[in-house]
C-alpha cells in the first residue's frame, strides 16, 4: 500500500541533541528525508552550505518569502529560518517521511497548514544537563548560552501544543521511541486517502454486482 509521507516536525530546546537524533534516523532507516532549511544566520565552524542550511542574505530570504517559496518561516534570535516548499512536497508525494527540525513558532504554523503533520518535542533529562550540553558544544559564548536558556524557558510554554514529547537521555531508547511514533503515524487515515477511496470504489462495484 502506497501512502503519502508523514510530515514530521521535531522541535526542542537549543542544545537538546535533536540534530543528532534526526541525523541518526536518516542514517539508520530508509523512509526519512531531512529538509534543509534556509537561514540568514552566519555558518558555524564545520557547517556546509546546502547541507546544514542554505545560508542566504536577508534580501534573498525576503525575496523567497514573497515568492511563496517557504512552507513556514520564523525569526529566532535575530535571524530568519525557513523551510523550502518545493523539495518537501515532492518528497512527501513520493512517500518519504519528511523531517523538519524547526523551532516552535514554525512548528505551530506547519500544524495550521498541514493538520495531519506529527509534532514532536524533544526534552533534556534536566535543565542542568541542557546547560552542560550547550556549554560543551564550545561554539557559543556564555552570553549566547544564556540567551538560548531564556529562549528554552519561553518555548517550554508550547509543549502542550505538540502531539508527542520524548526525553533525550539515552540516544538508543530515544531513537526507537521516535521511530515508533512515525511508524504509527503511517496508519493515519489522512495519509491513506487514495487507498481508502480505491477500496470504497471496489466495494461499491461489488455491492452493485459488477465484476
Ligand atoms: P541553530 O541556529 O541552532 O541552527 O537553530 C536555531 C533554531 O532554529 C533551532 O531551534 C532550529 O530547530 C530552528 N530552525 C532551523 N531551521 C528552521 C526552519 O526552517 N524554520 C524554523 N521555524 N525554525 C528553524
Amino acid at each position: 500500500m502506497k501512502h503519502r509521507g508523514v510530515l514530521f516536525v521535531v522541535s526542542g530546546f537549543s542544545g537538546v541533541g535533536k540534530g543528532t537524533l534526526v541525523k541518526e534516523l536518516v542514517r539508520r532507516y530508509d523512509n526519512y528525508a531531512l529538509s534543509v532549511s534556509m537561514t540568514t544566520r552566519t555558518p558555524r565552524k564545520n557547517e556546509v552550505d546546502g547541507v546544514s542550511y542554505f545560508f542566504v542574505s536577508r534580501e534573498e530570504f525576503e525575496r523567497t518569502i514573497r515568492q511563496d517559496g517557504l512552507i513556514e518561516y520564523a525569526s529566532y534570535l535575530e535571524n530568519y529560518y525557513g523551510t523550502p516548499r518545493a523539495w518537501v512536497e515532492q518528497q512527501m508525494d513520493e512517500g518519504r517521511d519528511v523531517i523538519l527540525e524547526i523551532e516552535v513558532q514554525g512548528a505551530l504554523k506547519v500544524k495550521e497548514k498541514f493538520p495531519e503533520a506529527v509534532l514532536l518535542f524533544v526534552l533534556p533529562p534536566s535543565a542542568r544537563e541542557l546547560k552542560r550540553r550547550l556549554e560543551s558544544r564550545g561554539t557559543e559564548s556564555a552570553e549566547t548560552v544564556l540567551k538560548r536558556l531564556k529562549r528554552a524557558r519561553e518555548e517550554a510554554e508550547f509543549i502542550p501544543d505538540y502531539d508527542y514529547q520524548v526525553v533525550n537521555d539515552k540516544l538508543e531508547d530515544c531513537l526507537k521511541q521516535i521511530h515508533g511514533i512515525v511508524c504509527a503515524a503511517h496508519g493515519r487515515p489522512a495519509l491513506n486517502q487514495e487507498f481508502d477511496n480505491q477500496l470504497k470504489g471496489e466495494l461499491e462495484a461489488l455491492v452493485k454486482g459488477e465484476n
